[in-house]
């Protein structure tokens, strides 16, 4: 048996995907056997190469194998793999906290460490609550958040989400969220209708928490920066946490470094992973005010009782610097900067595609909405993915929402490649 079709064997017989129907998973799904990757391009067992368009769920921020950053884990592993954090403290998770504090939005001084973007998001609900609970306000124990949010998929973090799909199953063991109705074609009335909800339950709420500027499970949905300073500033006035979960967002995604950048605001809470540490490693950080950090110090029942076991992973966190230091040294957001403009041009042009109901992009992100329903579940996505495939491309729809988020150093004429593959694709998929 050749390796991969020992690894399709093995696989189906054993492996349960994420966010998959596995029924059609083994009927009817032979998957992509990755065995290396470079850059902006995976390889299959055979050596056929596919340019991976979303940046391998959205994390390869620096494209796959970087150098600089296989080495500084090289190094890693020769010094320290692992130690735990309790009562410990190491250079690679120190010295990342100063430097992550040092490019963070203005008044976010303390690092608290966790493993993906799901356990960032239950962190700084944790630390709202608890906050509270301790404070002085325990009533304030409910969540504001938008329909068609995602922040994860831990019980906390699907609570504040609001894909129904997802969170159907879960809804009666859920913790208190209020949510504003779709933001589709609406956002201004959403984040009035947030506003609202805002000043009525402000003596309720814990926090208010969003995805900055771009709702990106919910089919990459962009809303202008003007709503998050607006959202900032009620938050102020009625003295609610603001958490900005930019675990998608965060590292140049949108433009600037974070999407808080694009309205100029500093929210209490910030949640980060994903590119975090370029998408090697599974590590994240919430970043929080002094205000909070100090609203934990005092007697020992006031500590924040929480921490998993990779808690600032010296792995992780020599990654997450050399992360840092590869996008100042090799001016990732600004050679990005011509890369947005293909993309935009592009995806600007796809507008007149047939089937094509509306286009957008910001930054290094495009999206198109082929006519039909806009739930996760519309199969006419899968046809574009199927399409791709043949041609080159790993495109991974949202529903019938076809995006792409490469890498921010994606090589031109590989996105070009790209952008060829989408148009072709969705002319095959739709004819
Ligand atoms: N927040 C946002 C905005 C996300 O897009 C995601 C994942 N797509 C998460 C949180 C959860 O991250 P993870 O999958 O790393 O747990």
């Amino acid at each position: 048996m050749s390796t991969r079709d020992a690894v399709l064997a093995w696989d189906k017989a054993h492996v349960w995907h994420p966010y998959t129907q596995m029924q059609d998973y083994l009927e009817q799904h032979t998957p992509l056997v990755v065995s290396s990757a470079r850059g902006s391009r995976l390889q299959d067992a055979s050596g056929q190469q596919y340019l991976d368009a979303n940046a391998s769920w959205w994390c390869s921020v620096l494209g796959h194998q970087h150098p600089r950053l296989v080495s500084a884990l090289k190094h890693q592993v020769d010094t320290l793999c692992h130690v735990a954090l309790a009562g410990i403290a190491h250079e690679p998770s120190a010295a990342l906290a100063a430097e992550l504090c040092a490019v963070a939005p203005a008044g976010l001084s303390k690092v608290f460490y966790s493993d993906d973007g799901s356990t960032s998001v239950e962190v700084a609900l944790k630390l709202a609550l608890q906050y509270w609970a301790q404070n002085g306000r325990p009533e304030r124990r409910r969540f504001l958040a938008l329909e068609g949010a995602f922040h994860g998929d831990t019980l906390a973090a699907a609570s504040v989400s609001g894909i129904e799909v997802f969170r159907r199953p879960f809804g009666s063991v859920l913790i208190d969220c209020l949510r504003v109705p779709p933001g589709q074609a609406g956002y201004e009335r959403a984040f009035s209708a947030l506003d609202r909800l805002l000043s009525e339950h402000r003596d309720e709420l814990a926090a208010v928490i969003v995805e900055p500027v771009v709702q990106a499970a919910a089919g990459m949905r962009i809303y202008p920066p003007e709503f998050l300073r607006a959202l900032r500033a009620a938050t102020q006035r009625h003295d609610v946490f603001l958490i900005c979960d930019e675990v998608f967002t965060g590292y140049g995604r949108t433009g600037p470094f974070w999407a808080c950048n694009h309205a100029d605001v500093a929210p209490d809470l910030l949640c980060t992973a994903k590119g975090f540490t370029g998408g090697m490693l599974p590590m994240a950080a919430t970043l929080a005010s002094e205000r909070i950090f100090s609203g934990f110090l005092g007697q020992a029942e006031r500590a924040f009782f929480y921490g998993h076991t990779f808690c600032g992973n010296p792995l992780g966190a020599a990654l997450a610097r050399e992360v840092l230091r590869v996008f100042q040294d090799e001016r990732v957001l600004q050679l990005a900067r011509g890369k947005a403009e293909r993309i935009a041009a592009a995806f600007q042009g796809f507008s007149a595609l047939p089937e094509v109901v509306e286009t957008r992009s910001l930054g290094m992100l495009g999206a198109l909405d082929l006519a039909g329903g806009t739930s996760y579940l519309e199969p006419r996505g899968r046809r574009v993915y199927a399409e791709a495939l043949k041609r080159g491309a790993y495109l991974r729809p949202l529903g019938n929402t076809v995006y792409i988020t490469p890498s921010l150093n994606i090589p031109d004429q590989d996105l070009d490649e790209l952008l060829g593959i989408v148009e072709q694709s969705v002319r095959a998929a739709v004819a």
